[in-house]
This record gives C-alpha cells, sequence and structure tokens, in this order.
C-alpha cells in the first residue's frame, strides 16, 4: 500500500465514529423513526360498509397522533379473509395492518383451508369497538314489526334473501341466528360487504340484512330501509324507536361484534407500542367518540391503570363474544 492510500485509508477511518460505524451496519428501515411514510391498513371488506366506517374514523385520528398519513384499503371477499391473508403475508415492518371483526375468530371453524393463521399470524394491536346488529329490511317489505317478519320468513322460506358479507362474516352469522331464532330458512346473497349490500337493500333488489349500527343507523333514520329490532338487551340512544329483539319475540337473540386492529406477526415490539398508544389516543378523541355514538356504538379505550400487553383488552372482548 502506498503512502497516500494509507493515509486516505486512515482519514476514513477517523470519519467512520462508533455511533457513525454502527448506524450505517443497521439495515435502512431501522434508521429512520417509525412511522417514516403511509401506512396502509386493510379493511377486508368492501369501502362504505361498517367496517370501513369505523377503519376511517380510528385511521383519521390515529394519523393525526403519529404524523403520519394513514390510508385504507379495501380487499373484500370470501368473508373477509382474503384481505386478513393480504396482510397476514405482508411484511411485518408496521406499515400494512389490518382491521378486522369477529371474523378473525370464526373463520377457521367454516373454512376448510385459510391462507394465514388467525392466532399465530398476527400482533394484535388492540380492541377497537363493540357494534350492536340491526335487523333491517327493505322498506317496502309487507311486515310491520320483527313478529310479523318472522311470520312473513316462515310462509316465503328460501324466496326471502338475506344479504351479507360473505361466509363467516358477522352480517352471515347474524342472519343465521335469526333463520334459527324463527326456525325457517332464506337465501343467502353473499356481497364483498354491506356497503355494496345496503345500497341492494335500499334499491328492494334483496329482502332483509343484518348489519352493524355503524352501517345501518343513518339510513334506518333517512327511512330508507325498514328497521325491526336491535340485538341488545336495552334499546339504543341512537335509535330509540327500535325495539330490541327481545320485545319483538326473539329474546335470545343478543348480538354484538368487536373490531380489532392487527399487524402481521414479528412486527418489532417497538412499532408495536406506538401504534397501540396511537390507538388509544384515537380512541380517547372526543370526535371519534361522539361520532360513534351517533353511529350507535362506543369505542373500546384500555383502561390506563390496566397491565397487560396490546391484545388484552381484545382477548377480553373476544372471549365476552364468543361466550355470548
Ligand atoms: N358488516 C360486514 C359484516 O361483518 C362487514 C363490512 O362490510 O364491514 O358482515
Amino acid at each position: 500500500m502506498s503512502r497516500s492510500m494509507l493515509r486516505r485509508a486512515l482519514m476514513g477511518a477517523t470519519l467512520c465514529t462508533a455511533a457513525f460505524c454502527a448506524a450505517a451496519a443497521l439495515p435502512a428501515s431501522a434508521q429512520q423513526a417509525y412511522p417514516s411514510r403511509t401506512i396502509t391498513v386493510v379493511v377486508p371488506f368492501a369501502a362504505g360498509g361498517p367496517t370501513d366506517t369505523v377503519t376511517r374514523l380510528v385511521a383519521e385520528a390515529m394519523s393525526r397522533d403519529l404524523g403520519q398519513t394513514v390510508v385504507i384499503e379495501n380487499v373484500g371477499g370470501a368473508g373477509g379473509t382474503l384481505g386478513a391473508a393480504r396482510v397476514a403475508q405482508a411484511k411485518p415492518d408496521g406499515y400494512s395492518l389490518l382491521m378486522h371483526h369477529i371474523g378473525m375468530g370464526t373463520a377457521p371453524t367454516l373454512y376448510r383451508r385459510l391462507a394465514y393463521d388467525p392466532v399465530g399470524g398476527f400482533e394484535t394491536i388492540g380492541l377497537v369497538t363493540e357494534v350492536p346488529m340491526t335487523i333491517i329490511a327493505r322498506k317496502d317489505i309487507p311486515a310491520g314489526n320483527l313478529r310479523e317478519l318472522a311470520a312473513l320468513v316462515r310462509k316465503e322460506t328460501t324466496a326471502l334473501n338475506y344479504a351479507n358479507a360473505g361466509i363467516g362474516a358477522a352480517s352471515h352469522l347474524c342472519g343465521l341466528l335469526l333463520q334459527k331464532a324463527i326456525d325457517a330458512p332464506m337465501t343467502t346473497v353473499p356481497y364483498r360487504g354491506t356497503g355494496p349490500a345496503m345500497t341492494d337493500l335500499i334499491a328492494g333488489t334483496v329482502d332483509l340484512m343484518c348489519d352493524q349500527t355503524t352501517n345501518t343507523t343513518e339510513q334506518i333514520r333517512a327511512g330508507a330501509v325498514k328497521a325491526f329490532a336491535v340485538t341488545t338487551p336495552q334499546r339504543l340512544p341512537s335509535l330509540p324507536d327500535v325495539p330490541t329483539t327481545a320485545e319483538g319475540g326473539l329474546p335470545g337473540m343478543e348480538v354484538t361484534i368487536w373490531h380489532g386492529l392487527y399487524a402481521p406477526k414479528g412486527t418489532p415490539e417497538e412499532i408495536r407500542k406506538r401504534l397501540s398508544r396511537a390507538l388509544q389516543v384515537a380512541l380517547r378523541d372526543p370526535a371519534l367518540i361522539q361520532r360513534f355514538a351517533d353511529l350507535g356504538t362506543a369505542p373500546v379505550a384500555r383502561p390506563r391503570h390496566r397491565a397487560g400487553g396490546a391484545g388484552a383488552g381484545h382477548a377480553r372482548g373476544a372471549s365476552r363474544l364468543l361466550a355470548g
């Protein structure tokens, strides 16, 4: 090695301080504080439905805390399993998230083969909300209350159809519970989400639907669809004129569904903690709480004092739901 080469090498070495050299050894992604770019949340149902609505409200509030844009990607189909698979297979870097619901728990029992493991394939960021369901129908259906609707279904059986978001979706399961409760079958009409299903119900091309209040409240209030019951033990302040299922003669039929936010398995703990913090900030946002209330639901923020990981509230909500 010549003298000048040696001098250049030594100068290079002195420029490489301990901190600089350590940073240079890290992968590019770890050198920037998270999040340094847009985050995508996959909604496993079509745009305009209740999961989409909840996610857009939460994403907007989270983006304020994270200082980055949070965009929604609707990957509907197969009861939410296509969107869930997309996120399970995504890079676990905090930039691909999933907002899902009860379908996370029901899919393994309803699908012979899933492209993901609902338990082992995700990290839970947190429970988001629990939402009641409503039994609604096209506005010209010839029934004035739930008892008359039940009688109509028994008379028409499979001539009547109910719209839903595919096998394992909340709307599908609620429809099955309704059929069991009134002991008569209907024809199922699956969509990629209950957003487009609602459009068809309003147009009168399908007869019935059982869906979250986050999709139905405004349409019920506007008179675009006919409401027969809320699936809660008490009436809802947001829909005070709509009777409960028990009032309508179906006392056992109580359903609420949860939404939860997930990241792919292997997402680093630091990132999970950052996302969890942003989610909790979002769930305490007064504007979000008010909007959720208008739509018949409430955020499920983690109590500040409670110990436990990001999934503690989710596990509690999920087990309560699955037990009920
Ligand atoms: N409400 C739908 C369901 O769970 C999903 C959606 O479209 O958000 O059936």
